[in-house]
């Protein structure tokens, strides 16, 4: 039969991995939906393809909330594309991701968007979009409902950092937050004070501080503190939703808890690269070539956060892990700043690892359960970005994006095996173990047990 074909499957003898338990079940697909779950007599499925899994996990399929596909920026998009973006993703057990749209200033949202969709749609795995707002005026503020009601948009990105192209200030966006609350949406915050970076960048150039090593020093811990407290208040003041992307630092995290415990609406992810690296990648020994592909915004931070991050894992303060992809080859957009570390694109890739890596570092050692890690990966996002009721959950109803996921294969990250399109790998040489057995993609099996 072809594997195309497939419109039955029955999957038997996992272990079901929810975000509360971990249950012996089996699990039957039909049509792109899962049917049935539970101990299943395969008598009764005449017709169904059958997948072992013994001794296999039976995830749900991985929903990476934050990703910049083919991001356009003056050293050129981003160099994965909607494709290769999301082949790679499909490798690592990721079945559905968000991307952004990213108005040009003077450009209408809706126009921004219809665009936006034309590229989405290239994309083999699911894909939803949120709506960056990268400027205000009283133009964009009446876009913003209509954008909700008509075009079913509910998350709005800004950024506070890079105030000379696409950010935005901290009024403009309690005017925003204004308008989105009580809307029934929520906004999405890049925190970082764009002020104080842009200061900190003008002197470091100033003094003939130009290598890419001083990138961190012009996006310091203090940076993202004041954005994030900045941000909480206004959220508290207009009652609005608020989602923190890739938080990096300890203090940071301890007040995203105390918010938490407060009542505040609000959400926030971390990303594997604050998790499992350290800024050792910016030393001043190292060449700017190595220091390159590590120039992301918020920095990565030093050992101390690392750990506080962890522990906001295990301890319920973030509620997801998500990659910020965003790569840029190192030949030809990294290196354009070499006498300039403003001019490095910043961002980095990591969809196709996400799940290896928080598996390995995170559950093989103990730092989190495999429950949070189904959560932090597949549930949780699914449940904020309104997907909730379809994915990130195994039950009966639920669209059929499943990973079927061996702990027991090794395997080493680099460039040369990576399906990423990009010419350098922040991971290079992480041994990981764990990875997708089989991918099912709306009831399709994607990637096949050898
Ligand atoms: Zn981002």
């Amino acid at each position: 039969m072809e594997k195309d074909a497939i419109k039955r499957i029955l999957i038997l003898n996992g272990t079901i991995v929810t975000q509360d338990l971990c249950l012996r079940q089996d699990l039957a697909i039909h049509n792109g939906i899962i049917t049935d779950c539970g101990i299943l007599d395969p008598a009764l499925f005449q017709g169904y393809h059958i997948l072992d899994a013994t001794r296999k996990y039976v995830i749900p399929g991985g929903f990476d909330p934050h990703v910049h596909l083919a991001l356009p920026t003056p050293a050129g998009n981003s160099c994965d594309d909607f494709i290769s973006g999301s082949q790679a993703a499909l490798n690592g057990g990721t079945t559905y991701f968000m991307d952004f749209v990213t108005p040009r200033r003077g450009q209408s949202l809706r126009e921004a968007l219809r665009l936006r969709r034309l590229e989405a749609a290239e994309s083999i795995t699911g894909c939803g979009l949120h709506m960056g707002i990268s400027e205000w005026n009283p133009k964009i503020a009446t876009e913003i409902v209509p954008c909700m009601e008509k075009e079913g948009i509910r998350s709005f990105k800004t950024y506070l950092a890079y105030r000379e192209s696409i950010g935005i200030g901290y009024d403009d966006l309690r005017e925003l937050m204004s308008i989105v609350g009580p809307a029934g949406g929520m906004v999405m915050v890049h925190c970082e004070d764009g002020e104080m970076i842009s200061r900190l960048q003008k002197e470091l150039l100033a003094e003939g501080k130009t290598r890419a090593c001083y990138h961190a020093m012009s996006h310091p811990s203090e940076s993202e503190v004041r954005a994030i407290e900045r941000v909480i208040e206004i959220s508290a003041r207009t009652n609005c939703p608020v989602y923190i992307v890739h938080t990096s630092t300890s203090r940071g995290t301890d007040m995203i808890a105390a918010a938490k415990k407060e009542g505040i609406r609000v959400y926030a992810e971390t990303c594997p690269h604050y998790l499992l690296l350290d800024d050792s990648v910016y030393c001043a020994s190292l060449d700017d070539l190595q220091v390159m592909p590590y120039i992301v915004s918020p920095p990565i931070r030093g050992k101390s956060d690392q750990q506080r991050l962890w522990e906001g894992l295990a301890d319920g303060t973030f509620d997801v892990v998500s990659t910020d992809h965003c790569p840029f080859n190192l030949h030809g957009q990294k290196d354009r700043g070499m006498h300039d570390f403003t001019k490095i694109p910043n961002g980095a890739g990591s969809i196709e690892h996400r799940l290896s890596l928080l598996f390995t570092y995170g559950v093989l050692t103990h730092k989190i359960t495999i429950n949070q890690f189904v959560s932090l990966v597949s549930t949780r996002p699914a449940e904020i970005f309104g997907l909730g009721d379809r994915k990130g959950k195994l039950l009966p109803g639920y669209d059929a994006d499943i990973v079927i996921w061996d702990p027991d294969v090794n395997g080493i990250i680099s460039v040369k095996n990576h399906l990423q399109h990009c010419d350098s790998e922040i991971y290079e040489g992480f041994q990981v173990h764990g990875r997708p057995e089989t991918v099912i993609l709306g009831g399709k099996i994607i990637i096949y047990p050898l």
